[in-house]
């Protein structure tokens, strides 16, 4: 059952007949607007004595990176590449089930979500399309990686590079976390077909540095120090536990065709015992 309340008017403290004859030409007159509290007058407040079933939400993390590596096209540009590992540590799966519209001829995907028995919920989040290099079908934009500046107190400075939105296969491809309530041994999503992909419980989705769309272009990137961000959902189209642990940082120098892995604080200690100004003094080294 719901019931619809409405917030209270704040009530008009008023002196005199006069007064009151005022208020009611001005309510009658439309002016009535200038009371803010009364502003509200239209805005329901809804409660609800409906049970809110409980939702077995997935939660999406990205692993750190791996297998950095740079190298040089045809036409002398260099590229980043990188391993990508996307897993579950929610209380649920992600599953993603897709039917195809024959208006758009487009395969339009509902993500599911469940609650203890049963599935719960069911929303648009996306489509799936035909990757025509790695010969399956994808869902869109999953994943992000970009290429920042290392600013002077350690944060992301600048962006200078981005892979685009990248699409997936998503999949159970690694267990990453058997200790997880809901790990099932096995996984349950485990091909790149049109209707149905997902990741388990417990379980990642990785795509190696080699498979193409694993890269970032330095395409007029000076050699220095940067940082390599990779976002899972990066626009929150998935509906998951939590949005604040979909990323993960790789700070790193680029030198040529070599990547130097920067440890932030050894990093900091280090410049700051050599006095370099660009450790901005007294910010990072503590005097
Ligand atoms: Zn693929």
């Amino acid at each position: 059952m719901i019931q619809i309340l409405f917030r209270n008017v704040r009530p008009l403290v008023i002196g005199n007949i006069g007064l009151i004859l005022l208020q009611v030409v001005l309510v009658w007159q439309g002016i009535w607007l200038i009371y803010p509290d009364q502003a509200s007058l239209s805005t329901p407040v809804l409660t609800s004595s409906t049970e809110i079933p409980e939702l077995f939400l997935p939660d999406l993390r990205t692993l750190p990176l791996s297998d950095l590596d740079i190298i040089s096209l045809r036409n002398g540009d260099r590229v980043l590449r990188l391993t990508n590992t996307i897993w579950n540590s929610g209380d649920g799966p992600l599953e993603l089930k897709a039917v195809h519209n024959p208006a758009t001829q487009t395969m339009i995907v509902e993500q599911r979500i469940y609650g203890r028995d049963e599935l719960q919920l069911s929303q648009p989040v996306g489509e799936f399309i035909w990757h025509e290099e790695h010969n399956h079908w994808h869902f869109k934009e999953f994943s992000i990686y970009e290429l920042w500046t290392l600013s002077p107190i350690g944060g992301l400075d600048r962006l200078v590079s981005t892979s685009g939105k990248v699409s997936y296969c998503v999949i159970d491809s690694d267990i990453v976390d058997r200790a997880v309530d809901g790990f099932i041994p096995f996984g349950r999503y485990r091909g790149c077909g049109k209707t149905l992909q997902g990741l388990s419980v417990g379980w990642g989705d990785k795509y190696e540095y080699f498979l193409e769309g694993q890269s970032v272009s330095l395409a007029g990137v000076k050699d220095g120090f940067y940082v390599l961000k990779s976002t899972v959902n990066p626009d929150s189209l998935l509906l998951e536990a939590n949005y604040d642990n979909n990323s993960t940082l790789y700070y790193l120098h680029v030198h040529g065709h070599n990547i130097e892995s920067i440890d932030l604080e050894k990093y900091f200690e280090r410049r700051c015992h050599t006095g370099d100004w660009w450790t901005m003094r007294g910010i990072i080294c503590g005097y």
